[in-house]
């Protein structure tokens, strides 16, 4: 980062409201449905049609106020924002304006050491445009489909206060918005499929400056890493045109992923005036206390709530409780398990390990994961009744990820149980020590470390399937015998 100047960075943020419906009719949201298909008079602009508003997209949007200390308005006001485009059949957008849903919240992120509080200046209720599609499988070169499936699908708008002084925190924050909408059960947080969109404002000043520089605006980044980058970008560009003496010019940026650098779009000073005004088909929307009671005590518990309760409950680290709690599926696929399994640590150690692990490599989620808590549990319970052993447990956990049958059965059909008889045990050791009495007279002679490969020997001869305590055990009589019976010999 310059050392001469600071990024001031604010973000506003569309967020896709997981209702059944969208937010004026009936039309379902339901992702990827055929083109045109979940469209009806009302999201198709038809004259003399009537818009109705869902009442649950107001309640997400007060589930969002509480969970980001905003003030809910008593009464809020749809607004009619006109502009042309063909993806939006009725020549405006139904947005709220002057008096939004939610204002002055916050929000807090962590880097390692402090916690900076990143302002809310509103969060306002919309409905979405349609999708164009210029992409060249579908249509030739000049030609542009248009899908209304989105059409009046809700969305809140999140726009902060110029507050973020750098892309990593820029980053932080996104990914702190995705975790809280995602407890909320507001939005899937999905930015590939466009359920968080992200546009970025970007100025720059000279360090322990007051004043707000001319900002730029960057679009069209589809992921919180790409925005974290374009950030970057931005901001050295800017730095670069300061220092050659140039001005910046207030222009919307397009983010190229592949280029890695920006395009221009537009220019603001030919910004649309949208002619805001009061829809006149809509009434204000008031808000009762008693509403907001009955959502706050239905709120689901918070990710800070549940980090806390799983240090505290399960007595976690409280670097496992932060991995854990990072989504709620993972937090509630722990906690499944951990019905199950007394031993949390050890949950914990499998879920932040093998788990996670797994679902980076096959870039899946948690709930696309093969083995479901049930089966986790399973193979936990045959560790700790001493069926299996950590060994044996890494295969079985490996197999289960192809292999849906129960962990028990794969055990006795693969003859992975672990070997505790004290006689197939014996045999194995006597076996290995013939193999490899230089080894064993290198041990007696005082080299106590061949002890550990002569265990590596018998543990892979048995495929890892002997208890390697019975191993120790045997192994360790075995050879003091050996060391007694060689005194013998040099007495006599
Ligand atoms: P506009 O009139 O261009 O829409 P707003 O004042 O409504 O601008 O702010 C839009 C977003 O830009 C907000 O997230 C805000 O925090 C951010 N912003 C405003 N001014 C600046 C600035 N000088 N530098 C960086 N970000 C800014
Ligand atoms: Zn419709
Ligand atoms: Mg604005």
């Amino acid at each position: 980062m310059n050392t001469m100047y600071e990024p001031v960075i604010g973000l506003e943020i569309h967020i896709q409201l997981l209702t059944n419906s969208k937010l004026f009719c009936h039309c379902s949201t339901c992702f990827g449905a055929p083109q045109n298909t979940q469209v009806c008079p009302v999201c198709l602009g038809m004259p003399g049609v009537l818009p109705v508003l869902n009442e649950r997209a107001i309640e997400f949007g007060i589930r969002l106020a509480l969970a980001t200390h905003c003030s809910i308005a008593e009464r809020s006001i749809f607004a009619r924002k006109n502009y042309f485009y063909p993806d939006l059949p009725k020549g405006y957008q139904i947005s709220q304006f002057e008096d939004p849903l939610c204002s002055n919240g916050f929000i807090e992120v962590n880097d390692t050491e402090s916690t900076h509080r990143i302002r809310i200046t509103r969060i306002h209720i919309e409905e979405d445009a349609g999708k164009s599609i210029h992409a060249e499988e579908y249509v030739d070169a000049d030609q542009t489909l248009i899908d209304l499936n989105r059409c009046g699908v809700p969305l809140l708008e999140l726009v902060t206060e110029p507050d973020i002084r750098s892309p990593q925190e820029a980053y932080l924050f996104l990914t702190k918005l995705k975790q809280l909408v995602q407890y909320l059960d507001i939005c899937d947080g999905n930015m590939e499929q466009g359920s968080l969109r992200c546009d970025a404002n970007i100025s720059i000043r000279p360090l322990h400056s007051k004043t707000l520089g001319i900002k730029t605006e960057l679009k069209n980044m589809n992921s919180f890493k790409g925005v974290e980058k374009a950030l970057e970008f931005e901001f050295n560009r800017q730095v670069q045109e300061i220092q050659n003496g140039n001005r910046i010019k207030q222009v919307t940026l397009m983010w190229d992923d592949k280029l890695n650098c920006v395009v221009p779009m537009r220019s603001k000073e030919m910004a649309h005036d949208y002619r805001y005004f009061p829809d006149p088909d809509l009434v204000p929307v008031i808000i009762r206390h008693s509403t907001i009671d009955t959502i706050q005590k239905k709120l689901p518990e918070l990710p800070e709530d549940k980090l806390k309760r799983f240090m505290e409950d399960y007595k976690l680290p409280q670097y496992d409780a932060e991995v854990l709690t990072e989504s709620k599926e993972i937090a509630d696929y722990f906690e499944a398990v951990a019905k199950e399994i007394k031993d949390y640590k050890s949950v914990s150690n499998w879920i932040m390990g093998d788990v996670l692990r797994s679902l980076n490599e096959g870039k899946i989620t948690i709930n696309e994961f093969a083995i479901e808590p049930g089966r986790l549990s399973e193979l936990l319970h045959l560790i700790e009744k001493k069926v299996i052993n950590l060994t044996i447990a890494k295969t079985l956990f490996t197999k289960m990820m192809s292999d849906k049958r129960a962990p028990s059965e794969l055990v006795t059909q693969l003859g992975l149980s672990q070997v505790s008889d004290t006689t197939e045990i014996s045999a194995l050791i006597d076996k290995i020590l013939g193999q490899h009495q230089k080894e064993v007279a290198d041990y007696l002679s005082g080299k106590v470390k061949i002890f550990g490969f002569l265990v590596g020997q018998i543990m892979r001869e048995s495929k890892g399937r002997a208890n390697p305590q019975v191993v120790n055990e045997i192994l360790k009589d075995k050879l003091e015998k050996q060391r007694e019976s060689n005194w013998g010999c040099i007495k006599s």
